[in-house]
């Protein structure tokens, strides 16, 4: 579409913006962020980042990446500039990023008190030394540099200047926010105990930054523009508070050629829409801009092209930060530009992304779910391939997983038929997105929706529920069978294998239940959750919300502990406490009488004796795999009725998060047509360590 398709309200976000020697072709500024893939998976993270460049972000930034094996943060897997033979990897990517007219952005980072180098083993340096400060607490500390290890320091970060230029970046970012670089150790008097020429005053503890900055100016010979990402605040009696960051970027305005500002801990400028709304940053940033006669990038969950507008005429921002948002829709510069704003697929918030970084394994969206797919499967988030040689495919059941698979197959071009029971399309997410602080995952839900409605090839059908004499009636060559799962009653998850003695009298419930309606209205209610996401804190929610006293009953040591993933659990937590839910830890009913729960203690066995007047047991799933299997059973039909093949996809399968069940929609529809080996090869490409020349041993 031309570009004169443009509204010209958003012309303004689509103006060009000099960041230092560089020139950004428009306001759209993918800030760093991790994918869980990094060192380990380079091309397919050079192939995400090649797709935002095509959906027209003006500066697109990698991760982390550790300048020097002395600080690193493994198990967590970023990129690694440590020496030469590093640098084809980040060359790939830079080549990716500006493929299409995009600034390449390196984000540079030595970890100091956060890296405890578990793979290195090398003995970690700090600004001051103490136990190394992240996520598990390891048993390890750092020691504080001294005046060489600094001056070693410096000229680490000038190699990796020189590796960076080498490798075609066009910018690079110092990383001092969100607790995690060196940058900002230095800054804070919390990790700051100096007494030297680097400690002290303000203007003592910026003393490092000036100084490196000043080293990547001369080594790159002032061709590439040098960002600083910063913290906006920092809690506590001796953080870098928001105060502190504004007396700093007055003193030092003009130091880097772009400042850009991310909210103090990771938690908090990544939070969910849960607990965070959109633009949840704006009042640490008001005002900074009128410091500093630099460009300003801040965040905030941006998806709607009004909020920027309104971020860059209200003087707040210059350039619109995203991370999260350009994953969901790496084409949302590229849509706002051709005015298609209903093919937007906005971010719900729910930091499934996050979750790929801290588990190691690579990172997924909810929304997006060629995310990381790029390379390894060659799915793109835009363009569908090509069909097959079948032409027809009915999808049984309309929620997360049926929506994607009949989207996906829809685009790919064949004849789709979507069938679903209710009158509602969305399935789990019709009704979780009624739940506290969950309306954006609804999300999910209607950009699907919207999607299919105009495609001439996709029918939707709802009231229909399927029996197998349907399906076969129905004459589709392939069908997917998605009718989903419902949460258990009888405790059976991960502790409980069998169900518990529960006497009859006790009322006893289930997230379903709740979200229909059903469930107490009063009196105490246990609420059982062996599950450890999201799901038994809503439940505790809706519970203190309708007047009961709740009771949070879990085997594990903290409540919602997965949300540890998504960097949740703490806010979790917080909010229990808040309505005050009783937090029952390390317990779990063992029977269940007509008016208690005897909760046995994980630990010791011991029991004691809890009074309830109903259970709510948030647990696990069953399937919804009795279509399917009736189909099975009557293999011997499928040829006259033109059936080729069924499958059994998302929650009716295996239950799981909603990104699992979009996944397996997107799965189903790409390898519609494609040979089944029945798992005998990899469904995808990976990279596998080369291995080293020289001797086995060396002497
Ligand atoms: P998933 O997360 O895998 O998409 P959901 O539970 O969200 O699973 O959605 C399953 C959908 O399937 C629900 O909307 C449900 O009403 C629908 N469904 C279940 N059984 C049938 C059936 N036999 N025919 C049509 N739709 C069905
Ligand atoms: Fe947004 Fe969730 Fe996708 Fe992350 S996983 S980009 S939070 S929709």
């Amino acid at each position: 579409m031309p570009k004169d398709s443009r509204d010209s309200r958003y012309d303004i976000l689509f103006e060009p913006l000099q960041i230092g020697p560089k020139l950004a072709k428009n306001r759209f500024y993918q800030v760093p962020h991790c994918n869980g893939g990094g060192y380990r998976d380079p091309s397919a993270a050079a192939e995400m980042r090649r797709t935002k460049a095509e959906g027209g972000w003006g500066v697109i930034f990698t991760e982390q990446t550790e300048i020097h094996p002395s600080s690193e943060i493994t198990p967590f897997i970023e990129q690694h500039l440590w020496e030469d033979k590093d640098i084809p990897a980040l060359a790939a990517m830079a080549e990716a990023m500006k493929s299409h007219g995009a600034l390449a952005g390196i984000q540079l980072a030595y970890s100091g008190i956060n890296g405890p180098n578990l793979y290195s083993r090398d003995v970690p340096l700090a600004v001051t030394g103490g136990p190394i400060l992240t996520f598990t607490s390891d048993p390890v500390q750092a020691r504080t540099m001294d005046r060489e290890d600094i001056r070693d320091l410096r000229r680490w970060f000038r190699n990796a200047f020189r590796r960076s230029q080498q490798a075609g970046f066009d910018l690079i970012c110092l990383y001092g926010a969100h607790g995690f670089g060196i940058f900002q150790h230095f800054l804070s008097r919390a990790t700051n105990h100096r007494a030297d020429e680097y400690g002290g005053s303000l203007e003592n503890r910026g003393r490092f930054l000036r100084e490196v900055i000043e080293d990547a100016r001369e080594v790159t010979k002032g061709e590439l523009g040098i960002t600083y990402r910063m913290s906006l605040h920092e809690a506590g009696t001796y953080g870098f508070s928001n105060a502190e960051v504004r007396d700093f970027i007055e003193m030092h305005g003009d130091l880097p050629d772009l400042w850009d500002l991310a909210q103090g801990t990771w938690e908090a400028c990544s939070g969910t829409s849960r607990f965070k709304p959109e633009g949840a940053q704006e009042d640490l940033v008001r005002g900074i801009k009128a410091l500093t006669s630099k460009p300003v990038v801040g965040v905030g969950r941006f998806t709607s092209a009004d909020a920027m507008v309104r971020q860059i005429r209200s003087g707040i921002l210059d350039f619109i930060g995203a991370a999260r948002p350009s994953i969901a829709d790496p084409f949302l510069p590229k849509k706002i530009e051709e005015a298609r704003f209903d093919d937007i697929r906005e971010c719900i918030g729910c930091n499934i992304c996050v979750s790929g970084d801290m588990t190691g394994g690579i990172s997924r969206c909810t929304q997006n779910t060629a995310f990381m797919e790029e390379w390894r499967k060659g799915w793109h988030p835009e363009r569908a391939r090509p069909k097959g040689p079948s032409s027809s495919v009915l999808v049984v059941g309309a929620g997360p997983t049926g929506l994607e698979a009949a989207l996906q197959s829809a685009r790919r071009g064949y004849q789709v038929t979507l069938a679903e029971a209710t009158t509602v399309l969305g399935g789990r997410v019709a009704r979780e997105r009624t739940l506290p602080g969950l309306s954006a995952w609804g999300r999910v839900a209607d950009y699907r929706t919207g999607q299919l409605q105009p495609l001439t090839n996709a029918e939707v059908y709802r009231d229909s529920r399927l029996t197998a004499d349907d399906v076969l009636a129905m004459g589709a060559e392939h069908v997917a069978i998605a009718t989903g799962a419902s949460w258990r009653r009888d405790a059976v998850a991960r502790l409980h294998l069998l169900p518990i003695p529960t006497d009859p009298a006790m009322p006893v419930f289930s997230p379903d239940d709740l979200m229909a309606g059903q469930g107490p209205t009063g009196g105490r209610v246990t609420v059982y959750d062996d599950d450890h996401f999201y799901m038994g804190s809503l439940m505790a929610e809706v519970l203190v919300a309708r007047g009961c006293t709740v009771d949070f009953v879990t085997p594990a040591t903290k409540v919602a502990e997965w949300a540890e993933n998504t960097l949740e659990q703490a806010i979790i937590m917080r909010r229990l406490l808040e309505l005050g839910v009783q937090v029952h830890l390390s317990k779990a009913p063992e029977t269940i009488g007509p008016s208690e729960v005897n909760l046995g203690c994980t630990w010791s066995g011991a029991i004691t004796t809890l009074p309830a007047d109903a259970v709510v047991m948030v647990t696990s799933r069953i399937p919804h795999d009795g279509l399917y299997h009736d189909l099975a059973a009557r293999q011997g039909e499928w040829e006259a009725a033109g059936l080729r093949s069924v499958k059994l996809i998302g929650d009716a399968a295996a239950p799981g998060p909603i990104a699992w069940a979009t996944y397996a929609g997107r799965r189903y529809a790409e390898e519609l047509d494609m040979p089944d080996d029945r798992g005998d090869t990899p469904r995808f490409r990976r990279e596998v360590a080369r291995l080293e020349p020289g001797p086995s041993r060396l002497p």
